[in-house]
Formats: structure tokens, C-alpha cells, sequence
């Protein structure tokens, strides 16, 4: 290894660049966003691609090009149907922040989307590594767009030895990316590592023998089954656990639901009214939320299916659902009685987005007094 990093110098970080370059020329998957790259597009890839693997990530990219073909259109969309078109993909906040950043460039830049990667970070939803993969792509802005992927190769690549979760390791990675960006073919560039750390330099086995950067590789190994390589992981921070219990108030035909706070978990979608309360709890009389059931009987109520786990980034629910069959209306103080046919057109969280048909059946079984 000493002898390799005494080796190592500017001409050979080149010759390791000229090698990804013309590997990734012949090798890239062939993606739409790659076609003809231009900002509305890799824009939307980039913020729907975030904790997204890319053949879910597809369908949605397609979706909103399709629905939405331009920043104006997107703009002009009610949030709430920007919201559904995003069900199931998580992390809501993208969402919000993607129609907030639409308005952003059509009202305020006039449809005219930033050029540079600093012009960029103003753009809300857009970090440093999104506002860097833009600019380089779409503006070829010689800026090093460090996502996980890029991480995990320059580590390998430059042998670093700090914890590349830490700002202690980000920071040489930072470096050591800043230095190696083509100066030319920036966007290319960045493709170019992303694409190398998920086909070839993977977390696990990375595939040296098929790598293009095997002869400058400071920690390139002769076969995938060699000892583990970086990147040193420090461990995340503790993740807490609650337990939700879902309140289903239906008569069999109506339900009740609200829509979430702005801010916090789920912002502005729509779920049966929830609280955090231990699963095995006793049920008491009338549902326990904030309306006013004291005029409406409470036919039946019963724990509906199974308890299930639901991760969240920073949070492990344990979830539960209780149904309330009540006969009429009840007096709501927040949220709106609404059909079931109205409720599935609502944006939800995925923790009620996987059960709804069969809730939606368990309770149009119960009938309409
Ligand atoms: S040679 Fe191996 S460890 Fe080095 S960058 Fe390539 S795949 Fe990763």
C-alpha cells in the first residue's frame, strides 16, 4: 500500500479519470434524463432520485414529466395533487419543497432556472449535492456532486481512513472530489462515479477486476470475495420507537379523516386521526380523539389486523389500527366526514397507503345503519 501512495500523483488520478470517463461513455444504463439533459428534467430526477432506487424512481419521474411538462405547469398545480402523484415514494418534504421550488423559478426567475451550483442552493428542496449534479450536468459548472455513491468510491479510491459519515471523512472525500473533477466534462464526470459506485463499486463486493480505476486504486482487491475495503461508517444516531394507533371512525360509508400539520411527519397528508398511545392499550368507550361523540352511537369497536412496523428515517413505528363503527355523523372539531370513494383520491401516508383496500373492505363490510 505505501508503495502504491507514493506512487500516486497527479498523473496517475488523471490517467484514472480518462479511464472512468470513456468507461462510463460505453457502460451507462440508458435512463430518459440522459437523452437530452436539460434543467426541468434533471431537477425533478435528482429530487425524485433521493433515497430512491431508480427503477421505482422512474415511474414517478414519468408521471410528473407527463403530467407536469414544464416548470409552469408544475407550479400552477394544486400541492395536493403534486402530493398524490408522490404517494408511495416517502419523504413528503421533497414533495413540498419540489412545488415550493416550482413557483419559486416561474414566479419569482420567470420560468429562468439557475446556472450555477451556488444560484442553485437558494432553490428550496436543493442541497449542495443535488445544486452541484444540476449545475454540472445540465450548466457543465466543474463542481464535485458528492452523493453516498461517490462517497463510498473516492474513499475506496483515495484509501481514506476517517469515517466517511463524519464531516472528518467528508471532508477529504470533498477535497480529494474538488481536485479530480474533469475540467471539461464536469457533468460527465460526476455521472461517471455515481454510475461506477452502483454498478461496479458496490457496498458490499465491489467488482474490482471490471473496474476502470483498478491500476490507480489504492484499494483495489484481486478478487470481490478479498477482504472488506472502506468506507469506515462511524453508525447512526439512535432511532426512536413509537407506538400509533390509527383511529378508523367509519358508518361503513363515510370516514373520517385530516390532513397533518405542515410541519412534521406526513405534513399536509391525510390519515385517520393517530396518536401515540402503547398498542395493547384497553379501548375505551367512545373513540379517544377530540370530537364530540356523546350524540352518536358507537356500534361496535375492535383492533383491526395485525400490528405492523413502519421505519421512518428517524423513527420506528409500531402501528395499529382500531375501527370505530358509529352510527350518523359525528361532531367533528378538525378534519372532514368524508365517502371512502373520497378519501382514496386523498394523499397518505405509505404506513396507511398499504393497508387502505383491505380497511376500506373490512369496513364497507360493517354496512351503513
Ligand atoms: S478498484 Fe475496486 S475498490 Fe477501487 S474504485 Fe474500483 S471497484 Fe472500487
Amino acid at each position: 500500500m505505501q508503495e502504491k501512495l507514493e506512487g500516486m500523483n497527479a498523473a496517475s488520478w488523471a490517467e484514472g479519470r480518462h479511464a472512468l470517463i470513456r468507461w462510463y461513455q460505453d457502460h451507462q444504463r440508458a435512463l430518459p434524463w440522459r437523452e437530452s439533459p436539460d434543467p426541468y428534467t434533471v431537477w425533478l430526477c435528482e429530487i425524485i432520485m433521493q433515497q430512491t432506487r431508480i427503477h421505482q424512481g422512474l415511474k414517478y419521474w414519468n408521471t410528473f414529466i407527463n403530467t407536469w411538462t414544464d416548470v409552469h405547469a408544475l407550479a400552477a398545480a394544486p400541492l395536493d395533487d403534486v402530493l398524490k402523484a408522490w404517494q408511495g415514494l416517502g419523504y413528503y418534504s421533497r414533495a413540498r419543497n419540489l412545488h415550493r421550488a416550482a413557483q419559486a423559478i416561474a414566479f419569482e426567475r420567470g420560468g429562468v432556472f439557475p446556472e450555477t451550483a451556488e444560484a442553485w442552493k437558494a432553490i428550496p428542496g436543493v442541497g449542495p449535492y443535488t445544486a452541484a449534479a444540476i449545475a454540472s450536468i445540465c450548466f457543465n459548472e466543474p463542481v464535485a456532486a458528492i452523493d453516498g455513491n461517490v462517497l463510498r468510491v473516492i474513499s475506496r479510491y483515495r484509501d481514506i481512513q476517517d469515517p466517511i459519515d463524519r464531516p472528518i471523512g467528508r471532508k477529504q472525500v470533498a477535497a480529494f472530489a474538488t481536485e479530480w473533477i474533469h475540467p471539461t466534462k464536469a457533468g460527465t464526470h460526476n455521472q461517471a462515479v455515481m454510475e461506477l459506485g452502483a454498478l461496479i463499486c458496490k457496498p458490499t463486493s465491489p467488482l474490482c477486476s471490471a473496474c476502470p480505476l483498478e491500476s490507480t486504486c489504492l484499494n483495489a482487491q484481486s478478487d470481490s470475495s478479498g477482504t472488506p475495503v472502506p468506507p469506515v461508517k462511524q453508525g447512526k444516531t439512535k432511532v426512536k420507537s413509537v407506538q400509533l394507533v390509527f383511529n378508523v371512525v367509519t358508518n361503513g360509508a363515510h370516514v373520517w379523516m385530516r390532513q397533518r400539520p405542515a410541519e412534521g411527519i406526513w405534513g399536509r397528508l391525510w390519515e385517520f386521526p393517530s396518536q401515540e398511545r402503547p398498542l395493547e392499550s384497553e379501548l375505551p368507550a367512545v373513540p379517544p380523539t377530540e370530537a364530540n361523540f356523546s350524540s352518536t352511537a358507537v356500534r361496535s369497536r375492535s383492533v383491526w389486523g395485525e400490528p405492523f412496523e413502519h421505519i421512518l428515517s428517524h423513527r420506528r413505528l409500531l402501528c395499529r389500527f382500531v375501527i370505530w363503527h358509529i352510527d350518523g355523523a359525528p361532531d367533528l372539531k378538525d378534519g372532514v366526514w368524508m365517502p371512502w370513494s373520497e378519501a382514496e383520491s386523498k394523499a397518505r401516508p405509505r404506513a396507511i397507503d398499504r393497508c387502505w383496500e383491505r380497511l376500506e373492505k373490512s369496513c364497507s363490510a360493517l354496512g351503513n345503519p
